[in-house]
Order: C-alpha cells, then structure tokens, then sequence
C-alpha cells in the first residue's frame, strides 16, 4: 500500500512550522475524529494518516529523517507508526484533551443517554407468580425520519459559526472565553435542511409503551434495570437505561415477611385441643390441607416449605407459607355446652392444681408492653 506523503496528509507547505502543523492536524483531528464518525473506514483511515503524519512532522529528528530520506529512513530508525487509535490517543491525549470536552464547553462527543425512573405498582398475587405490565413512559428517542442526524437529508455538514469547534470565543480585554457554539449546540455539526420531524434536533419527545418483565418475587423497593430503554443518546451515545421499581399491593389476607408468606388462620379451641386436619387457602387460589398437633398453644407457627415467594436468582429456591394459629375462644354456649366444659374444668383442676400460677417472665412483660403500646 503506497502512503500518502506527510505533508499532503496534513495539506501543509514543506516549511510550515510547528504552530502549522498543529493547527492543521487539530482540524483534522476533529473532522475524522472516530467518535465523530462511527463505523466510518475512510474517516478512520484519514485519522490514522493525520496522526501518523503529525507524529512526525511535529518531532524535529523525525522530520529531518523524512525530509531527508522519506518514509525508508524513518523505518531504518525504527519508527513504526500508530498500531491502533489506542496508540494515537495515548501519545496525543493532551491535544484532544484539548479538543474534546477539555474544559469551557468544548465540542461535545458522544454523548450517552439520561437514565429513567418509573414506578409500577402490581398486586400481591403478580408479586408472587411474575407478571407482565405495560408501562408508558415520555422519553427522548432518536428521530427516525433523520435518523438523528437533525437533516433532511441526512448529512450534516460543519457548522458555519464554529467552523466545528462546538465552542466560539469572546475576547475581554486579553483574556479569551470559550463558549459553546449556540448555533450548533456545541456539537460542531449544522443541518442546513433541518429535519421538520425533530426540528433538526435529532431527538424527539415520545410517548414509548413498553412491556415490562416483573419477576416472581419481588418486593416493594426492588428495582429492575431495563438496559437500553432510557434516553437516546446525542451524537450517537449509547442509550441510557430504565429502572423500574415496584410497589406490591397488600393483600387481604396474606402477609409477607422477605420471602415468606404470612398466614392468620383461626382456629376452634377443641381442634387446638384435640390435634386434627385444617384447610387453609393458598396464594394461588388452591386448598391445602395441614396437620394440627394436638395442644397446639395460641400463635403456633406452622411452616409449610415451597409455598413462599420465589427467591430472585436462587436457582429455583422459595421461601416458606407459614401459619400461624389463633386460637378462638368459645362464645354463645349452650347450657349442655357449659355443663360440658365445667366437667371438663373438673377435670383438668384436678390434673393440674400445681401449675395454676406459672412464674413472671421477662418475655411475658415484653409481650404485655406490647399489646399496651400498639
Ligand atoms: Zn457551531
Ligand atoms: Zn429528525
């Protein structure tokens, strides 16, 4: 491949001096920046040449080495040239430093879009089995019909008033203040046939419907990342990104205490007495029926595995359904019924006479501070 001649490559004399040199590569930094012109090969090629050419140019051993013997010399000398733009970017970080974004509104690269925040509130029932919503939400996308170029035509040319700089200077006194370019925002680059869609701004205002995987399990505060769904870029950025984060509604009768599922399930004092089956409802609409030990005490939890909310990356895990009990105490009896029971109290004086009086426990004064309190 025959190289382009280093002083072509910049379009400067033989004897342009270094503040030529820099001023020339400057220019063309800018014009075939890769930022500027993604996925463009001949700009990337341009880039390179620049770069290489400016490289040598504006080293004074280099130059007379070329000067002298051309591009044979400086190989013999062992120069090499740029590998990548990773090379170029390191070696003349401080020019684009300078350049790009370098402090008082420079022109502006790419520029990665905002992220968005939206809340979405599902039921309790959603929360435990996954559901799918559709969301709304007003965002910033790239205009279609300029494919956010902001031209008609789609090619935007540089900008007049900043001759692509993005920034334009005022001079006070001897100081010179750098502002970005109004005309062009400060992305050095002008739509002379603005697009009328976006006004040439190749971004528009759009109301976007959105489906949003809710996965089993999560709680009011989780939230979910959407990665691409925020805010288009500028200057072909990347996209930002949509959180979502979820409210769970309460339900009537279940809890939730992390992953589990709380169940208040009233029973009869005789089944807590006696031990037995008991139906109790499951967040799925289905029956389940558990075993009741026999002298099951008011509050008695009983935990059922697998029947919880599923756990969020767990690889299948859930939490548990648990039960707890409250015992109910008979009203309304019938004579036959209080006889009975007075048999019964008999009975059980006799049994237990020793254990009428039972200990004050601290347990016992956390428990009654706690029914005063609430
Ligand atoms: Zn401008
Ligand atoms: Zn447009």
């Amino acid at each position: 491949m025959s190289k382009v001649d280093y002083y072509e490559a910049l379009g400067v004399g033989r004897n342009a001096d270094a503040d030529a040199v820099k001023k020339a590569y400057r220019a063309l930094a800018l014009k075939y920046h890769p930022d500027r012109n993604p996925d463009d090969p001949s700009a990337e090629e341009r880039f390179k040449e620049a770069s290489e050419a400016y490289d040598v140019l504006s080293d004074p051993e280099k130059r007379r080495l070329y000067d002298q013997f051309g591009f044979e010399g400086l190989n013999r000398s062992g120069f090499r040239g740029f590998q990548g733009f990773g090379d170029i970017f390191s070696a003349f970080g401080d020019i684009f430093g300078d350049i790009f974004g370098g402090g008082g509104g420079g022109r502006q690269g790419p520029r990665p879009g905002r992220d968005l925040g939206l809340e979405v509130t599902i039921d309790y029932v959603q929360a435990y089995t996954g559901a799918e919503t559709r969301v709304k939400i007003p965002r910033i996308e790239t205009c279609q019909s300029c494919a956010g170029t902001g031209s008609k035509s789609r090619a935007r040319q540089t900008c007049p008033a900043c001759h692509g700089e993005g920034q334009v200077f005022q001079s006070l006194g001897f100081i010179r203040m750098a502002t970005a370019c109004s005309k062009c925002q400060g992305t050095g680059q002008y739509a002379a046939d603005p697009c009328p869609e976006c006004r040439g701004q190749g971004r528009l205002k759009r109301q976007k419907e959105l489906t949003v995987q809710v996965p089993a399990g999560v709680d009011t505060g989780t939230r979910l990342r959407i990665r691409g769904e925020g805010e288009a870029g500028q200057q072909g950025g990347e996209p930002g990104d949509l959180y979502v984060e979820i409210a769970v509604r309460h339900h009537e009768v279940f809890g939730r205490e992390r992953f589990n599922v709380l169940l208040d399930r009233r029973i009869s004092m005789i089944l807590a007495a006696l031990g037995g089956e008991l139906e109790i409802p499951t967040v799925t609409d289905e029956t389940r029926v558990i075993k009741v030990p026999a002298g099951a005490q008011n509050g008695k939890l009983i935990r059922i595995p697998e029947l919880g909310f599923p756990i969020p990356g767990s690889g299948g895990a859930r939490g548990e359904l648990i039960v707890a009990l409250s015992v109910a105490t008979p009203k309304d009896l019938t004579d036959r019924q209080k006889e009975l029971l007075e048999e019964f109290a008999k009975i059980e004086e006799e049994k237990s006479q020793d254990s009428a009086i039972k200990g004050w426990t601290k347990k016992f004064t956390k428990k009654v501070k706690k029914v005063l309190h609430s």
